[in-house]
């Protein structure tokens, strides 16, 4: 299968910070991988290795079999078509003294593209916003319809790899679901890959073919989505599962999410052994000291890190019975 992106072993320290430690992430052409764990996990960060706004310390990003971990500015620009980024906060990421059409154009600018008037309005037409609003500054719109800008501005350029970075959660709750389905629409339409940085698991159950949970820098589980739902294998993937909202009241009620009582710990200094130990309701000896390896565990693709998981995916259960 081709990939689309290819990240291996990447790292990125900001001086003693290790928001990034060792994370490999493979994503096929046209699906999407949901990138899930608590803020501060370092996922914004991966995200932003990918397109390049940061350079990784370690490791290597590889878009669609071109490494582009070190390329110049001036070389990236080549490859810039090949992917985009959407951010949390459209508000941050629109310049105000430039109009929507600029905005959404601009990519095409760099590349010296032709009918840019014309692909600006198509783009605009593609995330439900009329022509018109091309002539509008950004902050003439609601936070929905900038977050639609956004998105016409990042697949101008047809790319093969979309990153959005909590694309809704800086938006009304009341805009979030259609802006949720305008993705999914386009991703489904346009066939391009796409890494889905989210907390909102509900979202991802939504649009994700594949979940990987990352955990202080580094990810702990990995796998097709129904795989992780339904089974998850490591503790701190049953404790998010468990505490993430459902659709239905009575299940809501019923469900006890597993408490992880103390705060993600510092990524100045993170634990030894299992990063996650100190905060594992299921921690042994061995994981003070001793690093899981990541393995693949029952079917292929999925991936876990942890002491205690058996190879055919069985193992500790965190979480409480469910119901009475
Ligand atoms: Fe918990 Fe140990 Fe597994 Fe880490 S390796 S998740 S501390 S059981
Ligand atoms: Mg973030």
């Amino acid at each position: 299968v081709e990939l689309a992106l290819e990240v291996e072993d990447l790292v990125m320290h900001f001086g003693p910070v290790r928001a990034v430690d060792g994370v490999t992430l493979r994503i096929k052409q046209g699906s999407v991988v949901a990138l899930v764990g608590e803020s501060g996990s370092g996922k914004s960060t991966v995200g932003r290795c990918i397109v390049r706004l940061l350079e990784p310390t370690d490791g290597t990003v590889q878009l669609a079999g071109v490494d582009i971990t070190h390329l110049s500015r001036r070389q990236l620009r080549q490859h810039r078509r090949n992917v985009s980024i959407v951010f949390q906060d459209p508000a941050g990421s629109l310049d105000p003294r430039f109009t929507v059409g600029d905005i959404v154009g601009e990519p095409l600018r760099l590349m010296r593209r032709k009918d840019i008037p014309a692909k600006v309005r198509e783009a605009l037409r593609r995330v439900g916003l009329r022509p018109e609003v091309a002539q509008r500054a950004p902050h003439e719109l609601s936070g929905g319809q900038r977050q639609r800008v956004s998105i016409a501005r990042a697949l101008i350029s047809e790319p093969r790899l979309l990153v959005a970075d909590e694309p809704t959660s800086a938006l009304d709750v009341s805009v979030q679901a259609s802006v949720l389905n305008l993705l999914a629409d386009l991703q489904r339409d346009l066939g391009f890959a796409c890494l889905f940085i989210t907390h909102d698991l509900s979202a991802v159950e939504y649009l994700a073919d594949e979940v990987a949970v990352m955990y202080l820098g580094q990810l702990v589980e990995q796998g097709p989505r129904a795989r992780i739902f339904g089974n998850p294998s490591h503790p701190y993937t049953q404790a998010l599962l468990s505490a993430a909202p459902v659709p239905d009241p009575a299940e809501q009620r019923a469900r006890r999410p597993v408490l992880l009582g103390d705060d993600l710990p510092s990524a100045i200094d993170p634990p030894p052994g299992c990063r996650f130990h100190t905060r594992c309701p299921v921690a042994v000896d061995k994981c003070r000291t001793v690093v899981p390896v990541t393995r693949t565990i029952g079917e292929a693709g999925h991936q876990v890190a942890c002491h205690l998981v058996n190879d055919d995916g069985t193992g500790p259960d965190v979480r409480p019975t469910k119901g009475v």
